[in-house]
C-alpha cells in the first residue's frame, strides 16, 4: 500500500549503488593488456615469461606495498 513506492526507491537506490561500485573497478582484460609478454624478475627472485606455456604462474600479495612472487614461492 503506502510502503510500495519506498521499496520501489530503495531498489533502486540499491540498483545506483551497485551500479557506481561496478564503474569503480576497470576490466581485468585491462591488467592483463598491461602485462602481456612480459619478462619479469619477480620479488621471489625466480623468473616469468608471461603468455608461455611453460613459464611460472604467479600471485600478487596485496597491501600497501605489492609483491608478486611465483605460485612455487606461494607456499
Ligand atoms: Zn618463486
Amino acid at each position: 500500500m503506502n510502503e510500495a513506492p519506498d521499496n520501489r526507491n530503495r531498489i533502486r537506490e540499491s540498483e545506483r549503488i551497485a551500479e557506481d561500485q561496478n564503474h569503480a573497478y576497470e576490466d581485468c582484460e585491462r591488467l592483463k593488456t598491461l602485462i602481456r609478454g612480459g619478462k619479469y624478475r619477480l620479488d621471489c627472485g625466480h623468473h616469468v615469461t608471461l603468455n608461455h606455456h611453460f613459464g611460472n604462474n604467479i600471485a600478487i600479495i596485496n597491501g600497501k606495498d605489492l609483491k608478486i612472487i611465483c605460485t612455487l614461492c606461494l607456499y
